[in-house]
């Protein structure tokens, strides 16, 4: 049985930065399932197919292949054989991946790809239902919380540092926006699972947060380290 840490949490939290760290020191496969979620939206802008469209949202998810590949050393996005890694973080795809996620037939066929990633390998997967629905028993579930203000600054600065100008205002209304269609939706809502361990990262920096989930990684007994 691969043993799963599951990482839940909302935009700018940091949890992307984080999940990849620890995934990298504890010797875990990292899951971004937020860019599987982007993958199923790109793949209907691309078509122009809106969120209401749900006969053609089906037909995309019938043939649509996702996977994650370690390109000299850095994860990348494939969509149906392409490399989408960069064009899954646009602030067209921010805009409307949410409605897409919240479709049940979407997260119908995006889930079990998720569950099939923890047969396969001891994983680290961070996302918004991965402690409640993708892995209900999973090894350690932690929480990221942060303040909105503090997540829309971060989320700014990455921004730009990729190049991205968009204002501050426009990430803060983007990610308020996508964590009330989140938390309400009715399939797979982004709640904090019961027993998983809450940190609020507004105050901590990165190595912080990492330091405090290694260290939550290693007290469990279960924990064996595949090398
Ligand atoms: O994590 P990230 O912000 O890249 O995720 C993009 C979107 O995918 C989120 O806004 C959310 O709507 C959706 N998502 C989800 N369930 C997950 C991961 C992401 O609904 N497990």
């Amino acid at each position: 049985m691969a043993f799963i840490v599951a990482i839940d949490g909302p935009a700018g939290s940091g949890k992307g930065t984080i999940t990849k760290i620890v995934g990298q020191k504890m010797h875990l496969v990292n899951i971004d399932t937020g860019a599987m979620y982007r993958c199923v939206a790109l793949a209907c802008l691309n078509k122009e197919i809106e969120y209401s469209n749900i006969k053609e949202i089906q037909k995309v998810l019938e043939n649509i292949q996702i996977e994650f590949k370690n390109v000299s050393g850095n994860q990348k996005v494939f969509l149906n054989g392409e490399d989408v890694t960069n064009a899954i973080r646009t602030h067209e795809v921010d805009n409307v991946v949410a409605k897409f996620a919240a479709i049940k037939i979407v997260r119908d066929k995006v889930t079990p790809l998720q569950q099939k990633m923890g047969e396969e390998a001891n994983i680290i997967m961070e996302g918004r239902d991965i402690g409640t629905v993708v892995f209900p028993n999973a090894d350690v579930k932690i929480f990221l919380d942060c303040s909105l203000e503090e997540r829309a600054r971060r989320r700014y600065k990455q921004n730009l540092e990729k190049g991205m100008h968009i204002s501050y205002e426009e990430v803060l209304e983007n990610i308020q926006k996508r964590h009330k269609l989140e938390t309400e939706r009715e399939v797979a809502p982004f709640i904090q699972a019961e027993d998983a361990i809450y940190i609020d990262t507004t105050h901590l920096s990165i190595e912080e947060v990492v330091e405090k989930i290694v260290n939550i990684i290693k007290e469990r007994n279960s924990y064996k380290i595949k090398k």
